[in-house]
């Protein structure tokens, strides 16, 4: 049984001991191999160099293959790779065998489609790993930057070995051709091997590994040329040996540890590396009046590569300004809730002085909406801002949080009267009819406020406390409250059914439902999202919004948590059989990421499910997340354990763009109502192609829920959205209804493994 290290490789990585021993003595031969190659190298070919030459390749072709079998991660590639190299052996072979008996077997010969025949297989297997590295789709760039690097580097081949070639090639077309492929061969392989290694995780070693083996195998195949050219070349000499070498670091490559299967990402001005390295390239060769072929070569790679950069720069550009919007709300211009915790934040450093927060929250906002529609609401707004701004002092941030919820941070406050007086200015600001299509509008607002340190010292405390103040003004309609300690929610009864909930956590009265995310594309099931319910023996099934917000007031979330994640993690353990990469998705509230052990109990729960990591998604809502060294620390480590983290709820007015600069997350879960407008008008379609887009050009993964009909699932995909959930593909189900939703979706080999 493969027991999940954590935190480390991936559980799959780990091989058997005896599996262990037969890879090192595999090794061994060869390298034995390699050193009777050395002995008799310029010496008889027909004795012991030639099957030594054999033997070498034809294990490094086994121990490639061995790997495969052995090792789940990246079976396919690899097993091609011992493909490639089986077929490289039978050219060796070939060769070795008509070389023994006397005959020069000469440029092109059979030997040659067993050399030829590993280029294939290897390509295919270099591209499987950058592919599964990817998220789902591969960028085009990847491919438009390969081919303009093959292109340039092949133009730099037969400018540099063409001329000498056709003088040794006698004039023979067949020659030249054949002498030529592998050198062009080389560069594809490098060239793809380098894209990986600029664009996917430079810790993965065996990127290097093969990167090496590809630079050597191209300088051996050049020297080759030269040497046939100038007819010096005879079997068995030094670079006989070298490529034996080549096909070691192949397999070496293959036994690689990999760090974890991550990503390729496409970002910054890394990504130009390779185009702008070839274009280089290639003008040089330009440059160099050379043969025919290498200029019409030349000139391909300069144009892909030059249409590729204007591409990247244009994406640079839209990614800059999507850096402004991270910290600016995009109707109003006005801060936003990112920034202003960042500012709190800062302020609160500050002990020795008393900072203000005021809350203030738009009365009857919904009528206008309901009565007037979206768009005058949404101008209306739009209006607000600049006059709030108006209001406030240097030093002052006015933010809005989303909805019609807005805040003024008031640093270095001269005490509550000073607070109460600045929020009354800050709502005298709305007096005023605002003019929206001719309409006179008037507008008021409640304000809550929370001084700290008085009331708190935490940004989410205060934010809490003028919370509840400004619900307090809004029932007492009197202008702007301060936060009073009796006006807190924290009843008694209150008080009794948070032991209520403690109990039931405790005795397993939280259940999960599971709602399934498909493949847009194909509807094949991706995972499943645990819905906490609780199943009180009184009340009976209680949904989330019944007891989410007790369970946060009462600090009970991280148990709600830890026995959400503990069941979910089971229940996905029992439904993997046969399906090998079912997801659970699990939430988190923003409030749990503040708890520094957070990350090891993930680790203890993964590692008593027997689970990888990889299987769990974490789906986390930013609405009031603060940006501190905990919760860099805390993503960091899931991130290196494999846990995938989503975020949640994006779009919904409170998440924000700077969270996904600057935590590594994995996955964009976009809300039900972003969703929603894809079939609406013109506008709710682009919105969400672009956040669809955005997603991609993060490397991550894009999430619709709130799926609710066909129509909004056929809008998803031509956008291009990877995954959905929704009540069109099925509500939450009971635990027990699962498997039965799952089996007639999985594949056919899937099913009979699981019935093993
Ligand atoms: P969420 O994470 O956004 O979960 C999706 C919610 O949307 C679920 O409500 C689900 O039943 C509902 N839904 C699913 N498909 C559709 C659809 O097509 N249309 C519409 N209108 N709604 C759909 P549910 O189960 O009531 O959960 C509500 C929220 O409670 C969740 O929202 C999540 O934020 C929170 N929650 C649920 N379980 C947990 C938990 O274990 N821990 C924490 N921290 N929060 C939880
Ligand atoms: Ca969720
Ligand atoms: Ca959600």
């Amino acid at each position: 049984m493969l027991s999940s290290v954590l935190p480390g490789p991936p559980a799959a990585w780990v091989p058997q001991r005896t599996g262990r021993i037969a890879a090192r003595a595999g090794f061994a031969l060869a390298l034995a191999g390699l050193l009777v190659q050395v002995a008799t190298a310029d010496t008889a070919a027909s004795t012991a160099g030639g099957p030594a030459r054999v033997g070498t390749i034809g294990l490094t072709a086994l121990l490639s293959l061995l790997r495969a079998v052995l090792i789940r991660t990246d079976r396919a590639a690899w097993a091609l790779l011992g493909l490639g190299l089986l077929g490289w052996t039978g050219g060796e072979a070939t060769w070795t065998a008509a070389v023994a008996s006397g005959a020069d077997p000469g440029t092109p010969s059979a030997a040659d489609i067993g050399y030829l025949a590993f280029y294939p297989f290897a390509l295919a297997a270099v591209w499987l790993l950058v592919r599964s590295r990817a998220v789902r789709r591969l960028p085009r760039a990847l491919l438009t930057d390969g081919l303009t690097g093959a292109l340039a580097l092949g133009s730099v081949a037969v400018a540099v070995a063409g001329p000498s070639l056709a003088r040794g090639a006698g004039g023979s077309v067949a020659t030249f051709a054949v002498e030529l492929a592998y050198p062009i061969l080389d560069v594809v392989l490098i060239g793809l091997v380098a894209l990986a290694v600029v664009g996917a995780d430079f810790r993965e070693r065996a990127w290097w590994v093969l990167g090496a083996g590809s630079l050597l195998f191209a300088a051996v195949d050049v020297a080759w040329l030269v040497e046939e050219a100038s007819g010096r070349y005879v079997t068995g000499d030094a670079l006989d040996v070298l490529w034996s070498v080549c096909a070691v670091v192949f397999a070496a490559a293959a036994w690689q540890q990999p760090v974890d299967v991550r990503r390729v990402r496409l970002q910054g001005w890394t990504v130009l590396a390779v185009p702008v390295g070839s274009v280089v390239a290639a003008l040089a060769v330009l440059a160099s009046r050379p043969p025919l072929a290498a200029t019409e070569l030349a000139v391909a790679a300069v144009a892909i590569g030059a249409v590729r950069a204007t591409r990247a720069v244009r994406r640079s550009l839209a990614t800059t300004q999507a850096r402004d919007e991270a910290v600016t709300d995009d109707l109003t211009g006005l801060a936003n809730r990112r920034l202003l915790l960042r500012r709190l934040d800062a302020a609160l450093a500050d002990t020795g002085r008393a900072h203000a927060l005021v809350l203030l929250d738009l009365d009857r906002f919904k009528e206008v909406n309901d009565t007037l529609g979206h768009p005058v609401g949404d101008e209306l707004l739009r209006q607000i801002g600049p006059r709030l701004a108006r209001t406030t002092r240097p030093g002052e941030t006015v933010a809005r949080l989303g909805g019609d919820e807005f805040a003024v941070l008031l640093p270095a406050v001269d005490g509550e009267e000073a607070a109460l007086r600045a929020a009354r200015r800050v709502l005298a600001g709305l007096l005023g009819a605002f003019v929206i299509d001719g309409l006179e509008l008037f507008v008021s607002a409640s304000a809550g406020i929370a001084v700290a340190p008085v009331h708190g010292s935490d940004g989410a405390t205060l934010l809490r406390k003028a919370d509840v103040a400004m619900y307090q003004s809004k029932r007492a309609g009197s202008g702007p409250a301060l936060y009073r300690v009796g006006t807190d929610p924290n009843s008694r009864t209150r008080l009794e059914s948070a032991t209520a909930l403690r109990h039931a956590i405790g005795e397993g009265q939280l259940v999960c439902h599971y709602q399934p995310q498909v493949d847009v594309a194909t509807g094949v099931p991706l995972g499943l999202e645990a819905l906490a319910r609780w199943d009180d023996p009184r009340r009976g099934l209680l949904p989330p919004e019944e007891f989410l917000e007790l369970a946060e007031q009462a600090g009970l979330m991280g148990q709600l948590f830890d026995a959400v994640l503990r069941t979910a993690l089971e229940d996905c353990r029992r439904w993997r059989h046969g399906l090998d990469h079912l997801r659970v998705a699990v939430n988190l509230a923003a409030s749990s990421l503040q708890d520094g052990r957070l990350a090891a109990r993930i680790a203890a729960a993964l590692r008593a499910s027997d689970l990888p990591a990889a299987a769990l998604t974490l789906e986390i809502s930013d609405g009031g997340l603060l940006d501190t060294g905990e919760i860099r620390r805390t993503f960091g480590t899931l991130h290196a354990m494999g846990v995938r983290v989503s975020l949640d709820d994006y779009g919904d007015g409170r998440s924000s763009v700077g969270m996904l600069r600057e935590l590594p997350i994995d996955q964009l879960k976009l809300d039900g109502h972003l969703v929603g407008a894809v079939t609406g008008d013109r506008r709710g379609r682009a919105i969400v192609r672009h956040t669809v887009l955005m997603a991609h050009a993060l490397g991550i993964e894009a999430v619709a829920e709130g799926v609710e009909d066909a129509a909004t699932l056929r809008a998803l995909d031509e956008l291009g959205c990877d995954y959905a959930q929704g009540y069109h593909i099925a509500p939450p189900l009971p635990p027990g209804e699962v498997a039965a939703w799952l089996a007639p979706r999985v594949g056919a080999g899937a099913r009979t493994a699981g019935a093993s």
